[in-house]
Parts: C-alpha cells; sequence; structure tokens
C-alpha cells in the first residue's frame, strides 16, 4: 500500500466542501494513502480580521472528516504557541514519522500557491515535500509561470471540479441568516447554528 501522505493546512473558518473535494481529488490522483487536515493555530497571513477560536475550528474539521476513513485532522499548529508556518510543521512531520520527504505531499488550492513567496523560508520547502496545488476558480494557473524555478520543479497541478465557493462567502452567508446548507457538511452547519459562529 501506499505511503504517500497529503497535508492540507488551511485557517477552515470553517472547513467547507471545497476543501474537501481538493483533499480527495488530490488524494486520488496521486495515490496518496491519507491525508491529514492541519488547521492554523494564530493565522501569520490573517491578522486583522477576527478568526474563530482554533477549537471551534478544529472541532468543524473533526465534524466535517469523521467516519472518512482516509482522511485525519492534526493539533500540531493549534498546539503550537507560535504563529504556525507550513515549514515548521512539515520538519515536525518529518520528525515523527521517520520518513522520507518523498512521502509528504502539501496541498493547497492555486491561490495560496501563488501567494508561497511569503511564506517563511518558502525555498526549503521543495526539499521536504512535493507541493501540490488544486485548480480553484477565479486563479490562473498562468500565474505560476512567475515563481522560481525551484518551486515550479517540485510542484504538482491537479485539475479538479471547480467549485467556487470560499469559507469567506460562507461566513458573510451566515452572518447573514442565509443558508449555507450543501455548502458544508451537515454537521458543521449544526455547529456553526448552534454555537452562533459568524453572526455579526
Ligand atoms: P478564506 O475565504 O477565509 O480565505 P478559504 O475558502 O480560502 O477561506 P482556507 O482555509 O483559506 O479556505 O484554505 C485552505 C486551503 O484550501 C487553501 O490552500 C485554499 O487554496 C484551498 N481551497 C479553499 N477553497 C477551495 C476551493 N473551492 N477549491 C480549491 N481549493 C480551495
Ligand atoms: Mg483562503
Amino acid at each position: 500500500m501506499s505511503k504517500k501522505i497529503g497535508i492540507m493546512g488551511g485557517t477552515f473558518d470553517p472547513i467547507h466542501y471545497g476543501h474537501l473535494l481538493a483533499a480527495e481529488e488530490c488524494r486520488r490522483k496521486l495515490g496518496l494513502e491519507r491525508v491529514v487536515f492541519v488547521p492554523t493555530g494564530e493565522p501569520p497571513h490573517k491578522r486583522g480580521r477576527r478568526v474563530t477560536s482554533a477549537e471551534d475550528r478544529y472541532a468543524m474539521t473533526l465534524l466535517a472528516t469523521a467516519g472518512v476513513k482516509e482522511f485525519s485532522v492534526s493539533r500540531t499548529e493549534i498546539d503550537r504557541d507560535r504563529p504556525s508556518h507550513t515549514v515548521d510543521t512539515l520538519l515536525e512531520f518529518i520528525a515523527e514519522g521517520g520518513r522520507a520527504k518523498r512521502e509528504f505531499f502539501f496541498i493547497t488550492g492555486l491561490d495560496a500557491l501563488l501567494g508561497i513567496e511569503t511564506w517563511k523560508e518558502y525555498m526549503r520547502l521543495p526539499r521536504l515535500c512535493t507541493l501540490v496545488t488544486a485548480t480553484r476558480p477565479g486563479y490562473l494557473v498562468a500565474g505560476l509561470d512567475s515563481l522560481p524555478r525551484e518551486i515550479k520543479d517540485a510542484l504538482e497541478l491537479v485539475e479538479i471540479p471547480q467549485f467556487a465557493i470560499s469559507s469567506t462567502e460562507i461566513r458573510s452567508r451566515a452572518s447573514k441568516g442565509q443558508s449555507i446548507r450543501f455548502l458544508v457538511p451537515h454537521l458543521v452547519e449544526s455547529y456553526i447554528e448552534s454555537c452562533g459562529l459568524y453572526k455579526s
């Protein structure tokens, strides 16, 4: 059986079907054994907006992946007392599992990958994993051309069915009392409702 492991980082505020679809398509197309979702602790790129508590985001990620044997959730970034960075998370996974770097596949959507040059020590990433990027509506694959050669060489582009949904859109709908049904798993929808998340 494949030992390849996908790692999907994100704020997951909240997790939605776009995340689950991207993870599953990348898993299937690259033959990954499983995908670990890693919700961020204090997100370095999202200061300025009130982010839902890490525990709520973790809980929703657990609810969204419950019963999916190929998906799991890691607390590593949530439990870290410093801001989370991909490079640190990858080093941690590599150290823990005693695995080779070729077994790790870091999955992002195209929008996130296009910003890779703002990430801490991003030029180390190709030596730590295969970078995987899923297509995302509104972001052009041509944008990858301007990235450094080392990044492009470490990159697997995965075309996925285009699902134009974002956590931003879901928060906006929830804050206005609009429906988020079928955009997030049912248990996540119930959690948002019962905890009163995203009420303005
Ligand atoms: P926000 O609107 O708050 O930025 P988001 O929907 O972009 O939320 P994130 O938690 O920022 O969700 O994203 C986590 C990862 O999932 C990122 O790599 C992002 O590119 C990817 N992703 C999110 N939504 C989609 C989607 N609809 N299709 C493909 N990739 C996606
Ligand atoms: Mg985002």
